[in-house]
């Protein structure tokens, strides 16, 4: 049985007992293309796959249809034109009646659409179980998810070999974003976050045209992705001595970042380790200053299950691959945050990035 055959087992184990006869993936210009990519292996932006208890089949269109024979496992059939009505009708073919989809990727104007074309039919939202799926990594993904870091580390190290005062955000980006394809990346995994200054503060910031100055703090949360899964790294340098306050926050994120991984285990819920993390910030009165969750879960999707924040009601489970990467934001000053991928184990956690964290680098000032 191959992967994909054994994932569509799983999926389709986890789906029969509410009352559904069949479960339809559609990926339309992307839209769900992390589940169909790990239930058939397709790469390509439209597909349909259509999952009964007997049999399954794989749909596309003519821009992918050799893509697609050698990609999937499955009998590869063609539409062309208006797809709805094609699906519908494969769907009544088949003898379903009641067919099951995901809620989480599915629009809200393809499932009208669905619902219009197939009379005679139901589609029954059935939630995210493909998503729920994939929060467990087989070995074979983690090893895929530690070559992303790998090479997420390697940049890393390049380019701040090269951060000099004067270079721009945006040009510290699109360095290490060319260095990372160049090098064998798929992609990068979202849009490179290179945060200096005052800027750092800001979480989600983009790399702009702010210049990088001496005695600033430079945050970069940077991740490539490799055969399809992702990294997601941060780290925070200085250009030139820090001042003090910096130091000291450099020091407590640290311990957060070391308490969170800490209490990762198969077992603890998000919110635990997210509390536990919180709880060193909380005590040094900076809590308010950790405006967001702990972690979130990675693998094909940077951000997916399960997360961890006040809010998680996820329990993590061995398999599971999440990031723990506390900060504090003093808005109009600057931001620490430090970023790791741990494997959620049995005891305890066994963490992928190896990147040295243990103190705040100090980077040539000129
Ligand atoms: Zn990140
Ligand atoms: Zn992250």
């Amino acid at each position: 049985m191959s992967e994909f055959q054994r994932r569509r087992a799983d999926l389709w184990r986890k789906v029969r007992g509410q009352g559904v006869e069949a479960f339809l993936v559609v990926n339309v210009e992307g839209s769900d293309q992390p589940n169909l990519r790990y239930l058939t292996g397709f790469t390509g932006t439209f597909g349909v796959l259509i999952l009964a208890a007997e049999e399954a089949l794989f749909l596309t269109d003519p821009r992918y249809t050799e893509q697609a024979q050698s990609q999937v496992d499955l009998p590869v059939g063609e539409v062309r034109g208006r797809w709805i009505p094609q699906v519908v009708e494969r769907l009544r073919a088949l003898g379903l009646r009641r067919v099951g989809i995901g809620s989480a990727r599915t629009t809200l104007h393809l499932f009208e659409e669905l619902k219009k074309a197939g009379e005679g039919l139901e589609f029954v939202p059935l939630g995210a179980p493909v998503e729920e799926l994939r929060r467990v990594k087989t070995e074979d993904e983690i090893r895929k998810i530690r070559e992303a870091v790998a090479l997420t580390e390697a940049g890393l190290s390049w380019i701040l070999k090269r951060l000099r005062p004067g270079m721009s955000e945006r040009e510290v980006a699109l360095e290490l974003e060319f260095w990372y394809r160049r090098e064998g990346a798929d992609d990068v995994a979202f849009d490179l976050i290179i945060a200096s200054g005052p800027r750092s503060a800001r979480p989600h910031h983009r790399a702009g045209p702010e210049r990088l100055r001496a005695g600033e703090l430079v945050l970069l949360d940077v991740g490539v992705r490799v055969d399809g899964y992702c990294a997601d790294l941060t780290r925070v340098v200085s250009l030139g001595r820090p001042d003090a306050k910096a130091v000291r926050a450099y020091e407590l994120v640290l311990a957060a970042n070391r308490a969170g991984i800490a209490a990762v285990r198969a077992g603890a819920s998000g919110r635990e380790v997210d509390a536990a993390a919180r709880r060193v910030l909380e005590e040094a009165g900076l809590g308010e200053l950790f405006g967001h969750g702990l972690g979130h879960g990675i693998g094909l999707e940077v951000h997916e299950g399960p997360r961890l924040s006040t809010a998680s009601e996820d329990v993590l489970a061995p398999g599971m691959v999440v990031t723990v990467e506390p900060g504090v934001y003093f808005p109009g000053e600057f931001g620490v945050r430090i970023e790791d991928l741990v494997v959620v184990e049995e005891n305890g956690a066994r963490v992928l990035s190896a990147f040295p964290k243990e103190e705040l680098v100090v980077l040539p000032g000129r």
